[in-house]
């Protein structure tokens, strides 16, 4: 459990309600599915049966479109609406459990194209052959549907929990009580054992994100099969080794017999320790993606979000332009996954519109489409899109194209929008969430809170003790803001010594204990780098939305709050309301 507690709120119809105590319940909202999940099994089943039976409607609807499209000089509308069609079925057949759909369809498609601006059809070739193409369609809904085509393979749960899980095994109790204590302020759920057959028996439990083990730990080279048998389901499990000697020797018994990821002398620095449990468990990137899907076929659509739900991700189905703009506005999704031919706009069309917007320039778009011409994809390409994803969709493909995409978009995004030595958002970052969160809250009638931190007397721990302790304090008050403060609070270095909170959803009185506490856990902590101790405070300024409701009016709100709290005499937290003592 965490050392307080606070709120938040949500909306309900009768205003405000509080939840007590979830301040640092994090991922709340986020979907994390797995396929064993029955109600996703169930939710395809009824995708897969509603298909099959709405099939013969599909078909008889099908063949109606053919008569209107031939009828008398031939109608042409009516043509392009039947190729429409048969491209559609051709791209969800097989997904719903029928290939067969999916490989007449097509043909009908290949055989019909060329033919929609040649007037008058030339009947007596055509006629004959889609009679039997429509039969064929007929023929083959009454076959049972394959069912496993559309099943997504189980696949590993993509994130670690939200508190990371840690195993740390030492037979020496004084070094498991060091790492405990060094590691308590953190976010980690750290649980010690004495034998390797417990941490065995834990480990296939319930993996953890990170094994920590002492060197001397009799049976040490267990670890490696342990390597083995975790990594057949999936998951990694990066190793640390601490050990309380430092030396080659040591190191290299380290990689052989433990094939450690990483190996620390004790007294371990703790910051180097916190930064590589958290690179090794991947712990910095844990927001599912979110990803746009557009296409007409509704069912198809579906289908597309369940099978990317499943591994983690979280989706949003839309269909008309104007829904597709405002879904980049409100659910800021990270790619759009989009069908190319649509009733009132092309997918390439839908892709100059989003490019137009300067910043939508590195956003993935990747077509979802049955073209298999390889020359038109590249021209779709050429047009605006990332990729091509060709239906009948392969859902293995699916998932990964669409996972490289987001992760390589993170990552550019991140250089672009992080601060270098913290990590934290720059300055320009943690200004746009302020805007964003502005709108929203606007939207929600929701209040948040702001918050501006100024580390004291900065300048002196530069001046005493250099300028690389100076650089270590920072990132160390980097780090236990995120570790401190809930996944959607935004933090940001703003510039020197100053740090910025957005807290969503939050009232002033939370917002304030939660920094008092961090402000004061802070101020206790002693601080340990190159040999040299030294303990450091900040001083924050607090305001809340709606009391000031523009960028720059709670950002000067915030700032004044600060002031006062430096005028107190640092070390404390102030709100614009009057000053309150820790
Ligand atoms: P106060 O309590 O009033 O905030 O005093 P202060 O000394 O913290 O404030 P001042 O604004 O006078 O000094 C800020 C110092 O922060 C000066 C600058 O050299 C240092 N600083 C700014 N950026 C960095 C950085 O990236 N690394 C290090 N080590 N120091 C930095
Ligand atoms: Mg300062
Ligand atoms: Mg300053």
């Amino acid at each position: 459990m965490q050392p307080y507690s606070t709120a938040v709120y949500i909306a309900s119809g009768t205003g405000l309600h509080r939840l007590s105590g979830l301040y640092l319940a994090h991922g709340h909202g986020t979907k994390t599915m797995k396929s064993s999940n029955p109600a996703i099994q169930a939710k395809l089943a009824e995708l897969r049966a509603h298909y099959h039976q709405t099939l013969p409607r599909q078909l008889r609807e099908l063949r109606a479109l053919w008569d209107t499209a031939t009828a008398g000089r031939g109608n042409a509308d009516a043509l392009r609406d039947f190729v429409r069609h048969c491209h559609s079925l051709a791209g969800s057949g097989t997904t719903f459990g029928f290939p067969a759909i999916t490989r007449i369809a097509q043909n009908m498609e290949t055989l019909l194209r060329p033919q929609l601006d040649v007037e008058p059809l030339p009947m007596e070739d055509l006629g004959g052959k889609l009679a039997t193409f429509l039969d064929e369609l007929e023929e083959a809904a009454r076959e049972k549907p394959l069912t496993e085509s559309s099943a997504p393979e189980p696949l590993p749960p993509p994130r670690p929990p939200d508190k990371q899980l840690i195993y740390v095994t030492s037979e020496n109790e004084r070094l498991r009580d060091e790492l405990k204590s060094r590691l308590k302020q953190y976010r980690y759920d750290l649980q010690a054992m004495t034998t390797m057959d417990a941490l065995v028996d834990a480990v296939n439990d319930t993996p953890s994100s990170v094994v920590i083990v002492d060197i001397d730990m009799p049976g040490l080279e267990r670890i490696v099969a342990l390597h083995d048998s975790v990594r057949i389901s999936g998951a990694r499990l990066p190793t640390i080794v601490v050990s309380e000697e430092n030396s080659l020797e040591q190191r290299l018994r380290a990689v052989r017999t433990a094939a450690a990821d990483i190996f620390f002398a004790m007294p371990v620095d703790t910051t180097q320790l916190v930064d590589a449990i958290d690179s090794l468990g991947e712990y910095q990137d844990v927001e599912p993606y979110r990803v746009l899907i557009i296409d007409d076929d509704q069912p198809l659509a579906q289908f597309i979000a369940i099978t990317l739900e499943q591994a983690g991700m979280r989706t949003h189905v839309v269909q008309d332009l104007e829904q597709v703009l405002n879904a980049i506005e409100s659910f800021s999704p990270e790619i759009l996954l989009t069908d190319v031919y649509m009733p009132d706009y092309t997918g390439v069309e839908l892709a100059a519109i989003i490019r137009q917007h300067a910043g939508y320039i590195g956003f993935p778009i990747v077509f979802v489409s049955t073209e298999t011409n390889i020359e038109k994809q590249l021209s779709a390409m050429s047009h605006g899109a990332d990729d091509f994803i060709s239906k009948p969709i392969v859902t293995d493909h699916l998932i990964a194209t669409v996972a490289n995409r987001v992760e390589r978009f993170r990552r550019l995004n991140s250089l672009m929008v992080r601060d270098g030595l913290t990590g934290l958002l720059n300055q320009t970052a943690t200004r746009e969430c302020l805007e964003t969160e502005i709108n929203r809250a606007q939207r929600s009638e929701l209040p948040f809170c702001y918050a501006m931190l100024d580390i004291d007397h900065f300048k002196s721990v530069n001046d005493k003790y250099g300028h690389a302790t100076g650089d270590f304090i920072l990132k160390t008050l980097a780090r236990t803001l995120s570790h401190r403060l809930r996944r959607l609070d935004c933090i940001g270095r703003y510039g020197g010594e100053e740090f910025a909170v957005v807290m969503p959803n939050t009232l002033i009185e939370d917002g304030l204990s939660v920094l008092n506490f961090i402000c004061k856990e802070f101020a206790e902590t002693e601080h340990e780098f190159n040999g040299q101790k030294l303990k450091c405070s900040f001083s924050a300024g607090l305001a809340q939305f709606p009391e000031f409701e523009t960028v720059a009016s709670i950002h000067d709100a915030a700032d004044r709050a600060l002031y006062a709290a430096k005028h107190k005499g640092r070390n404390c937290v102030c709100t614009e309301r009057p000053c309150f003592s820790k």
